[in-house]
């Protein structure tokens, strides 16, 4: 006889590349299903934060390894579904956005040693409790076995457009012109690197968010992922 199971903990992939809305959408579907959301992006940011500051040579992957190793990031869900990035101990939430850690970013984060050290701190966040998290390649890589795994794209203009109006939000003075710089180039080295590079599982949901709003792409997301969550807390399982 099949004894009824417990809730499973769930986890949720969310990828794509930068200016799809991976991070408000996977923000939002978190919050509303009550999970913690891991923000991958910003563990990368973090520890270039640091290299920069510690003037570490970004073309050496051996440098960058090491700092890795030696560097604590701390992901924290505050209450209002934003997250606190602690890079040892010290609150990095709003210099990780800056532009300057936005140019080097993709380029430390190619880095295997690196991609290694991550993975780890990701799949131990993982354990915790059902999660949403959005990255590159956590459908592919870092849970290849996720319960649900989506990928956000959108049209490139549109992904200019979007990152652009973030960034003024935040009072970064960047012209147009530069973050479609920065996207060109940010997609080439992550779809590009050896290492565990941008590209859609092939069990992920691919949502064109173009023409969508935030509310659109969200519901699309849940009613995904709430079937599946009725599936594993039926008394068999995935019936
Ligand atoms: O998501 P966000 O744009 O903040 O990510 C910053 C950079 O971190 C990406 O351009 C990519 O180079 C790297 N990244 C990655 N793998 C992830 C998440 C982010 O390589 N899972």
């Amino acid at each position: 006889m099949s004894s009824p199971t417990r809730p499973k903990k769930l986890i949720i992939a969310v990828d794509g590349p930068a200016g799809a809305g991976k991070s408000t959408i996977a923000r939002l579907v978190a919050k509303r299903m009550n999970f913690l959301y891991l923000d991958t992006g910003a563990m990368y940011r973090a520890l270039t934060l640091k290299a920069l500051r510690k003037a570490v040579d970004i073309s050496n992957a051996v440098q960058l390894t090491r700092l890795a190793k030696n560097t604590r990031i701390d992901l924290e869900n505050n209450p209002d579904g934003s997250i606190k990035v602690l890079l040892d101990n010290e609150d990095v939430s709003t210099n990780i956005r800056k532009p300057e850690i936005t140019k080097f970013v993709s380029d430390v984060a190619k880095v295997e040693g690196v991609r290694k050290e991550m993975l780890h701190l990701q799949r131990r966040f993982g354990l915790r409790s059902s999660c949403v998290l959005d990255g590159r390649d956590i459908g592919t890589v870092v849970f290849p076995n996720a319960d649900r795994k989506f990928f956000l794209d959108a049209e490139f203009k549109t992904r200019v457009s979007r990152r652009h109006k973030e960034l003024k939000d935040s009072r970064e003075a960047v012209t147009a012109e530069e973050v479609k710089k920065d996207l060109k180039n940010r997609d080439t080295i992550d779809s590009n690197r050896e290492c565990a590079p941008l590209k859609k599982a092939p069990d992920a949901l691919y949502v064109d968010t173009t023409k969508m709003t935030i509310e659109e792409v969200v519901d699309t997301l849940l009613k995904h992922i709430r079937v599946r969550a009725n599936r594993h807390n039926r008394p068999n399982g995935y019936g």
